[in-house]
C-alpha cells in the first residue's frame, strides 16, 4: 500500500496484517530460537554482511531522503552500525554469562547468580533523521540479548524505510524479525498490541503517546527524545577552535541531530569574538558555495523547512527582537537547502529559543556570566546534551554540579554517543533509558536473580522459623544481623 501525504509519499504495511507480524515473531520467540549465542551471532553477523554489502544502496536511499553525503552516511550510519556489531560480538559471550553472587553466610550453604534473559519481543520505533543507524542500532541490542524485533522505520524518511523493509526480511530470521512501514496509523496499530519492550527514538510529544499505550500492558519503554542542547564558551579556550567544533557539530545533517549545539550562551565580548571564527569555520567546512556542496545536507521535507523558514523570516523583518543574521541565511525551498546560519544577539525569550531547533540555525545568547548561564540552562527543560568550551577548572566543575543533561561534554559535541561504554540517552524531558555497547543488550534484558540452596543441611530450621524460641529470638536481634 502506498500513503500520499502532504510531505512525501511512503509506503504502508495493510494494517490487517500488523497483528499477525507482531504474533508471529511472538511465536518465534515462543520456540525458543533466539536463545542460543550461536543464532545471535549469526543474525548479527548477517546484519553486518548486509550493511558491508549493500552501503551503496544505503548511501543512495540516505542521499535521496536527506541529500546526506557518502561520507557522512559512512559515519554517522552505516560504519556506526558496523562498529556497534563488532563491539557486541567481541561481548556477547562475557555479557551473557551469569554473574555469580555471594550469598551471605546466614545462608550458607547456597549458591546465587544473576542470568540475563531476553525480555521477549521487542518494538522499535524509529525517526527520520539518522533513519537507518537509528532503526538498526537497537535491534543489535535486542537481537544480542536473544529477543525477536518488530521495526517500525520513520515513513518521513521513505527511501531508507523501504529498503529497510526490503532487505531486512531476506536477510535476518523471518521467524524473528519483521518490518512495518508506514506512519500514525501503522504505528498506533502497532501499539495495540503487546510487547515486552518498546524502544522509541523521536520527539516527546509521541513519546508521551508510546508511554501512555505500552502502561496499557504494562510494557516497559526507552524513550530516546530531544530538547534544547546548550553550549557555553568562555574566554579561556582557543575561540577558533572551539567554532569549528561548535559549527561541526551544529551543521552535520543539516542541524537535524539529536544531540546538535541547539543554542550559544556566552558573555558579548566572547560572543563578539567568536562570530568572524564561526564564519570562518562555515566557510573552511562547507566552502562558499554550499548550495553546490555534496558534503551539506537537505532539510528532511517542506514542513520541517517552513518552520525554520519562520524562526529566519522574523529575525528578517524585527532583528532587535529575533536576532540578526550574521552568518548565512540563504535557503531556497525547492531544493530545500538551508545555509548554515547564525544568528546574533539573540533575545533568550525568542521564538528560536522555545523549542529544540532541529535545523542549521545557530542563535547567540549573550548572558552576564557563568552564574547566569547556569540559571538559564537549569530553569529549562533538562536537555539531552550540554556542551562547554572552558578550561576553567572551576567552571566545568559547576557544569558538573549544577546541571543536569543527558550527557556533558567539553570541548566537543556529538561524540559521546561514540564511545560504548558511555551510556546514550535523555534524562526529564529529554527521554528515559539509555543504550549503547554493553547498556544495549542490558536493556533489551531481564537480570534474573537465581539462588540456589541445598535441602540438606537444613540451616533454617535452627535459626529462622517457628516455632520462635527465646534462643532463636536471640540469634535474630544478634548474631543473624551481623551475618547477613
Ligand atoms: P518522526 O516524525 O520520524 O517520528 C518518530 C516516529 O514516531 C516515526 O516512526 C513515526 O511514524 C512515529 N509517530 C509519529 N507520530 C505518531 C503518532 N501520533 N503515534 C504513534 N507514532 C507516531 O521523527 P521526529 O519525532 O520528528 O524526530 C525528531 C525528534 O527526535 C527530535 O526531537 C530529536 O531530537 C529526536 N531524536 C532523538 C534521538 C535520541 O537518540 N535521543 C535521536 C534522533 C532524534
Amino acid at each position: 500500500m502506498s500513503v500520499q501525504t502532504p510531505d512525501t509519499a511512503y509506503a504502508a504495511t495493510d494494517l490487517a496484517r500488523i497483528p499477525g507480524l507482531v504474533s508471529g515473531v511472538r511465536y518465534g520467540f515462543e520456540l525458543g530460537i533466539t536463545r542460543p549465542a550461536a543464532w545471535r551471532r549469526e543474525q548479527l553477523t548477517r546484519l553486518r554482511n548486509l550493511l558491508i554489502g549493500r552501503e551503496k544502496d544505503f548511501e543512495a536511499a540516505l542521499q535521496r531522503d536527506l541529500g546526506k553525503s557518502a561520507t557522512e552516511s559512512q559515519l554517522t550510519e552505516i560504519g556506526f552500525l558496523v562498529v556497534e556489531i563488532d563491539h557486541a560480538l567481541a561481548h556477547l559471550a562475557s555479557w551473557m554469562r551469569p554473574r555469580r553472587v555471594a550469598p551471605p553466610l546466614a545462608l550458607q550453604p547456597a549458591t546465587a547468580k544473576v542470568l540475563p534473559e531476553p525480555l521477549g519481543v521487542v518494538l522499535v520505533i524509529a525517526p527520520w533523521n539518522y533513519p537507518l543507524m537509528l532503526a538498526l542500532s537497537p535491534v543489535i541490542g535486542a537481537i544480542a540479548a536473544g529477543n525477536t524485533v518488530v521495526v517500525k522505520p520513520s515513513e518521513l524518511a521513505p527511501a531508507t524505510s523501504a529498503l529497510i523493509a526490503k532487505l531486512l526480511p531476506d536477510t535476518l530470521d523471518r521467524r524473528a524479525v519483521a518490518v512495518v512501514e508506514g506512519g500514525v496509523e501503522e504505528t498506533t496499530e502497532l501499539l495495540a498490541q503487546r510487547f515486552d519492550h518498546i524502544f522509541y527514538t523521536g520527539n516527546g510529544r509521541v513519546g508521551r503517546i508510546v508511554a501512555h499505550a505500552a502502561a496499557e500492558h504494562l510494557t516497559p519503554t526507552t524513550l530516546e527524545l530531544g530538547g534544547k542542547s546548550p553550549v557555553f564558551v568562555d574566554g579561556t579556550v582557543p575561540l577558533a577552535e572551539a567554532a569549528k567544533r561548535i559549527v561541526w557539530g551544529k551543521f552535520l545533517n543539516a542541524g537535524q541531530t539529536c544531540v546538535a549545539p541547539d543554542y550559544v550562551l556566552a558573555e558579548s565580548a566572547v560572543l563578539r569574538a567568536l562570530i568572524p571564527h564561526l564564519r570562518d569555520a562555515i566557510h573552511e567546512l562547507y566552502g562558499s558555495a554550499i548550495a553546490r556542496n555534496p558534503d551539506y545536507g537537505r532539510i528532511v521535507n517542506a514542513r520541517q523547512f517552513e518552520r525554520l523558514e519562520s524562526y529566519l523570516a522574523q529575525a528578517e523583518r524585527d532583528p532587535a527582537a529575533f536576532g540578526e543574521i550574521v552568518a548565512g541565511g540563504e535557503r531556497d525551498p525547492e531544493s530545500l537547502f538551508f545555509a548554515p546560519t547564525v544568528l546574533a544577539r539573540v533575545p533568550a525569550e525568542a521564538p528560536v529559543m522555545q523549542e529544540e531547533i532541529f535545523g542549521p540555525i545557530l542563535p547567540l545568547v549573550e548572558v552576564r556570566d557563568l552564574d547566569a548561564a547556569l540559571r538559564l540552562v537549569s530553569s529549562r527543560d533538562k536537555p539531552l546534551a550540554a556542551y562547554v568550551f572552558s578550561d576553567d577548572q572551576a567552571t566545568r566543575a559547576r557544569w558538573e554540579r549544577e546541571t543536569s543533561s543527558g550527557a556533558l561534554n567539553f570541548g566537543v559535541p556529538v561524540l559521546h554517543l561514540s564511545v560504548p561504554g558511555l551510556p546514550f540517552g535523555g534524562v526529564g524531558e529529554s527521554g528515559m533509558g539509555a543504550y549503547h555497547g554493553e547498556l544495549s543488550f542490558r536493556i533489551f534484558s531481564h537480570e534474573k536473580p537465581v539462588l540456589s540452596k541445598p535441602l540438606v543441611p537444613d540451616t533454617l530450621a535452627a535459626t529462622i522459623m517457628p516455632p520462635y524460641t527465646a534462643g532463636k529470638d536471640s540469634l535474630v536481634r544478634t548474631w543473624l544481623r551481623r551475618i547477613l
